[in-house]
């Protein structure tokens, strides 16, 4: 039965975390629970919808679907669910995946018509035997499961996709600082939404349990078929319940290649803070190829399982959200030019 007073003899409720006793011992650690981060601004409004369910004591798996489901709606958001961006032949495809505390995961890879892929990859998780579906499979998975089929290529993102036909110029570079595409002019000028980004989500429960989602419609103009690191476990996102969670955002093929998400875990596992576990992944990028690093955006954030968290990226430009009982408040990461 729960014994509350046991229950508070070995965590001390703080005002915006818990004091945990640490076993064995008569010290405690301060966990800054519950608490929810995710890639970019837009990540503020998904963190509200997570927060939502966090401050509630729900769980953050529950959390991370429903924020990231903000994002996914978004007619306005070019680079995530419905409004995202096509490939160069028009078609919108979107890759989400998703992880919890017990290393469950699911993903959906390339799937059209679905609004809300990260709901087809959390139903792949818990109730296929299988950790990946995509293309068609993963449509018609979605569709058994009562998805309804969407048009999800907006007229503004039509247009987008119209005028970069004029000169079909395959060139899926990443815009390495926030640009705004003009239809008027035909060009990326400051400002933002950008040809890309991620919406990657990581939250702490008030049980002390971890969570990710990661849903993008990849890269602007991408080959049909292309796949980026977001719907891949341990690239895109990774989460250890023993040592904490992080997700990545830019191009996805360098993050594939350096298994970022998992390598940025396996640094805290090591002892590194969030924000130094991901420079570390950074760097292994950035030395790999110092020359194609100056014209590259990749972003890494991460969050230990004791709520502390932090990021870092290539390029300057790249924000994180973060919502907690403490604050509510964008950053701006660190990165390795300036
Ligand atoms: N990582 C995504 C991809 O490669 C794009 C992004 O986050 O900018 O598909």
């Amino acid at each position: 039965m729960f014994n509350r007073r046991k229950f508070l003899g070995s965590s001390l409720l703080a005002s915006t975390g818990w004091f945990l006793r640490t076993p064995g011992t008569t010290s405690f650690t301060y966990v800054n629970k519950p608490i929810v981060i995710s890639t970019w601004d837009f990540g503020k409004a998904a963190n509200a919808a997570a927060w939502e369910l966090l401050s509630r004591q729900g769980k953050a798996l529950d959390a991370v679907e429903a924020g990231v489901k903000i994002p996914e709606a978004d007619p306005n958001n070019h680079s995530v669910g419905y409004g995202g961006l096509p490939d160069r032949d028009g078609h919108v495809t979107l890759d989400a995946c998703i992880m919890d505390e017990n290393s469950n995961c699911g993903s959906v890879m390339s799937l059209e018509n679905i609004i809300h892929p990260i709901s087809v990859a959390r139903l792949v998780m818990e109730k296929t035997p299988h950790i990946v579906l995509a293309g068609d499979g993963a449509l018609q998975f979605a569709l058994a499961n009562g998805f309804k089929k969407e048009n999800l290529l907006t007229p503004e993102s039509e247009k987008m996709w119209k005028e970069w036909l004029r000169q079909s110029k395959y060139e899926p570079v990443i815009n390495v600082e926030n640009k705004k595409y003009s239809a008027a002019d035909k060009s990326f000028a400051p400002g933002g939404p950008q040809n890309h980004d991620t919406i990657g989500m990581l939250a702490l429960d008030a049980a002390g349990n971890l969570s990710g989602a990661c849903t993008t419609s990849g890269l602007a103009f991408k080959m049909h078929g292309r796949v980026g690191d977001s719907p891949i476990i341990g690239a895109g996102l990774f989460v250890d319940n023993e040592i904490g969670a992080a997700t990545s955002t830019g191009v996805g093929e360098e993050v594939i290649r350096i298994v970022g998400s998992h390598l940025v875990v396996e640094n805290m596992r090591l002892g590194l803070s969030p924000r130094d576990a991901c420079r570390k992944a950074v760097e292994r990028i950035v030395t790999r190829d110092p020359q194609k690093a100056k014209g590259l955006q990749v972003g890494f954030l991460a969050m230990k399982k004791d709520g502390s968290y932090g990021a870092f990226c290539i390029q300057k430009g790249f924000t994180y959200a973060v919502r907690s009982g403490s604050e509510e408040k964008i950053y701006e990461s660190e990165s390795w030019f300036s």
